[in-house]
């Protein structure tokens, strides 16, 4: 299963059987279940393994079982997908012809892992070695930040031994992510590093287009066009490119990220469809960056721990101190996204690094951040990083929202901002209602009260939105409340005024209400009242 056949000089010797043998308890039985279920060529060119489990025999349906609540993917499924598999080339038309330069500075790659399954970690290093012009590629870090894994010891050792390029560092104790990977590029030596999760795959040519705009502007830090590996079938599915491209947006109050599409104006800004895009935020789990730069931002806040809120700081610090962050369409790669279990402890350090962020860089809008004042969870001493803020001469936050990224929604911060009060029942505001296991909850009218579910805000984009969700007129006429698209259309509004009208974009029909206040209705517009709405107006902050 194990055997590799690329034509690759460092792997031309085949594995030894006990390696081919090796596996955790839960692996599958291989010959069992290719017999079994009729398996040919499972995950070759991205595809994915959907197991029927309910043909597996009893005993490794178990391990099935236990393999996606352990991992919190399908390791079972991994081992059956060979560690080495081709992807499709998805590289736009323009990309063959750029990136030619045979010139660029080495990378250093760096791998930082906690008990990643031995299918998924080895299938990252084969993909990198597989797409990548050696000469590109100094060195493989793989840190091992203590697993407790017995596979990912001796055993990995001897696997990656036949790389020459490949080395492991282990930390003693466990260090989170951020501390594992600063282990890393304190061991590496390469002009330009590169981070990448132990759960990715590359498409061919991916490294080429993140260093040749490094090699342009070394204060930008590039990140490729991610796409999907499926944690349960491993089938790589591809995302949006040219116009579809999809953006890492920070949200408040929490600083997590999250999807928008590509601004109009960056698209216009744009020449070629291979340009790089401008983006706000990054996920974190690909990036390239040139040593230097990251070294002269400090690296990452060594005071975060175990994981989040790193990918946050390294995109607002690069953006206030003079560089970039942009993702580079010719490069591709697929990372896994895989469920998070998430537990008091894991939420309590995530508040508490995203508590650091904020109050390091975020100025007076700190404010409208979860824990900003410590008083969830204390954040620790951040004069050494507020110290290189100033001695870098960074911008203030205020040039994040200007410049980088003027449609950062920030609830609290609408143009309009609070409940929107119907004219004819004072007393009655627009509700966004609770919600129903992920289907569009209807909007309706309900008696104010103030909190969260009617505390809007209209926004520079015209949405009408509360936190991530938005006032959308599903086929023009119902309203309910939908993930924020960014893309106007159905969720662009117009608010005439701090009492009056308020209306949908696309056909000028108005909300109101119906004459016994049991539903909201997007309908021909009058002058009734029942179709007049307040709102506050917010001239400031909430703060002071
Ligand atoms: N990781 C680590 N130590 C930790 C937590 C995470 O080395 O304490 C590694 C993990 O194995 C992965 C990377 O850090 O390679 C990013 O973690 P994860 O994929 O869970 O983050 P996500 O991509 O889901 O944000
Ligand atoms: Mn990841």
């Amino acid at each position: 299963m194990y055997r590799i056949t690329a034509d690759h000089s460092d792997l031309s010797q085949e594995l030894p059987d006990h390696l081919l043998r090796l596996h955790n308890p839960d692996d599958p039985n291989v010959k069992l279940v290719f017999a079994q279920m009729d398996l040919m060529h499972p995950g070759v060119n991205g595809t994915g393994l959907m197991l029927n489990v309910t043909k597996l025999p009893k005993e490794e349906a178990e391990k099935f079982r236990r393999s996606l609540e352990q991992r919190e993917y399908s390791s079972y499924t991994s081992s059956l997908i060979p560690l080495q598999r081709s992807l499709p080339d998805i590289r736009l038309k323009g990309c063959h012809s750029l990136n030619t330069d045979l010139n660029l500075p080495e990378t250093s790659v760096i791998i930082i892992f906690n008990n990643e399954h031995w299918s998924v970690l080895l299938r990252t290093i084969h993909s990198i070695m597989d797409n990548t012009p050696p000469h590109l590629i100094k060195e493989i870090i793989l840190v091992d930040d203590a697993s407790a894994d017995e596979v990912l010891k001796e055993p990995l050792e001897e696997y990656v031994s036949r790389f020459s390029k490949v080395q492991i560092l282990r930390a003693k104790s466990r260090q989170g992510l951020i501390r594992a990977r600063m282990m890393g590029f304190e061991q590496s030596t390469a002009p330009v590093a590169v981070f990448m999760d132990a759960h990715c795959e590359c498409f061919l040519g991916w490294l080429e287009p993140l260093v040749t705009r490094i090699a342009e502007n070394q204060s930008i830090i590039t990140t490729p066009n991610l796409h999907s590996v499926d944690s349960k079938s491993f089938q790589i599915h591809k995302w949006g490119q040219k116009k579809n491209i999809a953006i890492p947006v920070l949200t408040f109050p929490n600083l997590f990220f999250t999807w928008s599409s590509m601004s109009e104006e960056e698209w216009k800004k744009r020449k070629r469809e291979t340009d790089p895009v401008r983006s706000p935020a990054m996920v974190g789990c690909v990036i390239a960056v040139s040593r230097s730069w990251f070294k002269k931002l400090g690296m990452f806040d060594p005071g975060l721990e175990i994981w989040g809120g790193e990918n946050t700081e390294l995109s607002i610090k690069t953006w206030l101190c003079g560089g970039g962050l942009e993702i580079i369409p010719c490069s591709n790669v697929a990372h896994m996204y895989h469920r998070h279990r998430s537990s008091e402890e894991s939420d309590i350090i995530y508040t508490r690094n995203i508590a650091r962020v904020s109050n390091v860089w975020l100025d007076k809008y700190k404010h409208f951040t979860d824990n900003y004042d410590g008083s969830i969870v204390d954040y620790g001493d951040i004069s050494d990083r507020t110290a290189l803020r100033d001695s870098l001469k960074c911008h203030p936050f205020e040039f994040y929202l200007t410049h980088v990224y003027p449609d950062q929604f920030i609830p609290g911060r609408g143009n309009y901002t609070g409940p929107i009060r119907n004219v004819e029942f004072r007393s009655y505001c627009i509700d966004s209602g609770g919600r129903e296991n992920g289907h569009p909850v209807n909007v309706l009218l309900y008696s104010c009260h103030g909190q969260r579910h009617q505390l809007w805000d209209f926004t520079k984009r015209r949405e009408i939105r509360i936190k991530r969700k938005c006032l959308d007129s599903e086929y023009g006429d119902n309203l309910v409340m939908r993930k924020c698209h960014g893309q106007r259309g159905n969720q662009e509004w117009e608010v005439v005024s701090l009492e009056g009208h308020v209306l949908l974009r696309s056909n000028g029909n108005c909300v109101g209400v119906t004459k016994d206040k049991s539903a909201l209705v997007l309908e021909k517009c009058h002058s009734s009242p029942l179709q007049q709405w307040t709102w506050k107006q917010n001239m400031k902050p909430r703060i002071s």
